[in-house]
């Protein structure tokens, strides 16, 4: 079995060192427990913005589906696949106690199908629920309205404005790469695409959004969203996702904050963030809908696929760089 370990906390961007890749051998089964192997790993930006609260020597997190070889318990057989916060192993040993814990959120895989066990990881696990939760109870988009939405052509960005799009709106993808804003407008049915690497996203966003803006899902912080922030409508809501644009910098060494509470002030905003596992008890919910809409032809997916764990490093690092259009998640 191998496994990713902590040496070194990330100051930056990670560095390959910062990891180590380890060998371990596991012990036999104790009653009530099973091994899994994974089959997919999940590489996702949470992991670099939670890095700091992990002790040095401790397992990288992270969720992977893995596949259940061996077991000691009737409700974790042999054969089956589980979902859940492994971290970057390869093979796993898990008792039904500690998959009862909360955190690390360990659940049998549920049926997709003829669909990739792979989706477990995105439009069909916490992304999409990240999307569908997070967009539609905060934002309450109405029919018409125009939503904009950051990191467009990640794995939650692409399905909110799908979502929006569902939902009678239109939308407008801000992502950091041409290529990837044909996908959103020619395949996703994005109304417009705009590059944040290019100069004066504001004049841009004036074009495309020429009433002002009703919604915005916020993966990214930063200027983009004091920007978008500028150009919102009154009673404008703003679903806080996540914040990339801090992840690997140094906060210290970032620009002083844009004075937005201007504009949050007399446009009324709404502004609420959120953590994903607040709706934990309508966890299905999302995923059913996910899958409906699916196969209505209604939300499309795409992954970036690296294959092999000795690769999971590289993976994670060419994510946080923009380098994965839809989900990035690594094949073993
Ligand atoms: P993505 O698939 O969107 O991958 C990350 C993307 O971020 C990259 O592809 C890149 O795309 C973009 N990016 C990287 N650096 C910057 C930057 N400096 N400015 C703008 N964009 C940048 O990841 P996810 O969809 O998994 O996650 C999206 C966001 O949602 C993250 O902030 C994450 O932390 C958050 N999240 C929050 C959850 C919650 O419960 N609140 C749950 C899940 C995710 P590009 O080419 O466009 O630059």
């Amino acid at each position: 079995a191998k496994k990713y370990i902590l040496h070194q906390h990330f100051s930056g961007l990670p560095k390959e060192s910062d990891l180590k890749l380890v060998e371990e051998e596991l012990p036999d089964l104790k009653d009530g427990e099973f091994l899994s192997e994974a089959v997919y790993l999940s590489v996702d930006p949470y992991m670099r913005a939670y890095e700091p609260r992990l002790k040095l020597g401790t397992v990288f997190i992270g969720s992977q589906i893995a596949k259940i070889t061996e077991s000691k318990s009737k409700q974790y057989p042999v054969d089956k696949y589980v979902v859940g916060q492994f971290g970057w192993r390869s093979h796993t040993i898990t008792s039904e106690e500690e998959a009862k814990d909360p955190e690390l959120s360990i659940r049998i895989l549920p049926d997709f199908g003829k669909l990739p066990l792979s989706l477990g990881l995105g439009v069909l696990g916490m992304p999409g629920n990240t999307a569908y939760f997070g967009f539609l109870e905060i934002c309450k988009p109405k029919e018409g309205e125009t939503v904009v939405v950051s990191g467009a052509a990640g794995a939650v960005g692409s399905l909110v404005g799908q979502i929006a799009k569902i939902k009678g709106c239109k939308v407008i993808g801000i992502a950091g790469d041409d290529e990837k804003g044909k996908w959103l407008v020619n395949e996703l049915g994005f109304d417009h695409f705009i590059n944040y690497k290019k100069p004066n996203l504001a004049r841009d966003l004036a074009k495309c959004a020429p009433n002002g803006v009703d919604c915005y899902f916020d993966n990214v912080g930063g200027e983009i969203s004091s920007t978008v922030l500028s150009q919102m409508n009154q009673y404008g809501r703003v679903s806080v996702c996540g914040a990339i644009v801090g992840y690997n910098s140094d906060l210290s060494t970032l620009p002083k904050a844009t004075i937005t509470q201007g504009f949050i002030v007399f446009k009324q905003l709404k502004i609420e963030g959120f953590v994903v596992i607040r709706w934990r008890d309508r966890w299905m919910e999302g995923i059913d809908q996910n899958l409906k809409w699916i196969s209505e032809g209604k939300l499309k997916y795409k992954e970036t696929v690296t294959e092999g764990f000795e690769n999971m490093f590289k993976a994670f690092v060419d994510m946080l760089q923009g380098g994965n259009i839809g989900k990035a998640v690594v094949k073993v």
